[in-house]
């Protein structure tokens, strides 16, 4: 048998043994399947205008699949807080859409690095699920991933109880990049939801630091308006 055969026989038996579930309401779906027919209606792809109150750096590029709301919220909910990892494989495909829907080619980006979780949360969830999601899209497309070239560099207060000037404040100076690991560097940025856009900032202004010579962000979801994001759903 080919290596290539070998691979899809693979592919098949894993398929068999563990049959692919929609994200967010947990059905059985078909192979080509993300979300299950049902909650596919529930599905809203992100738009161009969705960037606007994150307060992103000038010349920082937003690459999100969808809004957070129905399917998507309730797929960030599984994802991080019922102990599915396997949800990084079924979504990371719509993080690749969201980049091609962009014009980016893949050869473009030199590395993804995923925004780092509270070591706290790591532990406790097992898994940090922006390094899920940043290992299954270098998988898709080839781009080197790193989990080690941004670092948490001292534990915060969790966000979702502060105001926005109080969430920048908390995270001030809590990320460290390898200047070795970046420097000179196109960095995609992976997070699985984009809120008020404070941790993105200090990610990438720590990546800047560090000498990355321009950083973009790649999201499954991004939030409306402040108060339309649930505390509860919070990275940290
Ligand atoms: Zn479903």
């Amino acid at each position: 048998m080919s290596q290539f055969n070998l691979k899809k026989a693979k592919e098949f038996l894993m398929w068999i043994l563990f049959p692919p579930c929609c994200p967010a309401c947990g059905r059985s779906i078909a192979r080509d399947e993300i979300f299950c027919p049902c909650c596919l209606k529930d599905y809203f792809p992100a738009s161009s205008g969705d960037r606007e109150w994150k307060q992103l750096p000038a010349g920082v590029n937003l690459y999100a699949a969808a809004r957070y709301e129905g399917s998507m919220r309730e797929a960030i909910h599984r994802f991080k807080f019922s102990g599915h990892a396997g949800s990084a494989a079924i979504l990371a495909p719509l993080l690749v859409h969201a980049l091609r829907e962009n014009g980016v080619k893949p050869e473009e980006i030199q590395l993804l690095v995923p925004v780092p979780s509270r070591p706290k949360k790591v532990r406790a969830r097992g898994y940090n699920q922006s390094a899920l999601l940043a290992r299954e899209v270098s998988r898709l497309t080839g781009i080197p991933f790193s989990e080690t070239a941004l670092l948490k560099t001292r534990d915060t207060r969790a966000q979702h109880d502060l105001n926005a000037e109080e969430r920048q404040t908390n995270l001030s100076g809590s990320f460290r990049a390898e200047k070795a690991a970046v420097s000179g560097k196109h960095i995609l940025l992976v997070d699985d939801i984009l809120t008020t856009g404070a941790t993105a900032r200090e990610c990438i202004g720590a990546l800047k630091d560090a000498g990355a010579s321009s950083v973009d962000i790649l999201v499954l979801a991004v939030t409306q308006h402040e108060t339309g994001y649930d505390g509860a759903a919070n990275r940290v």
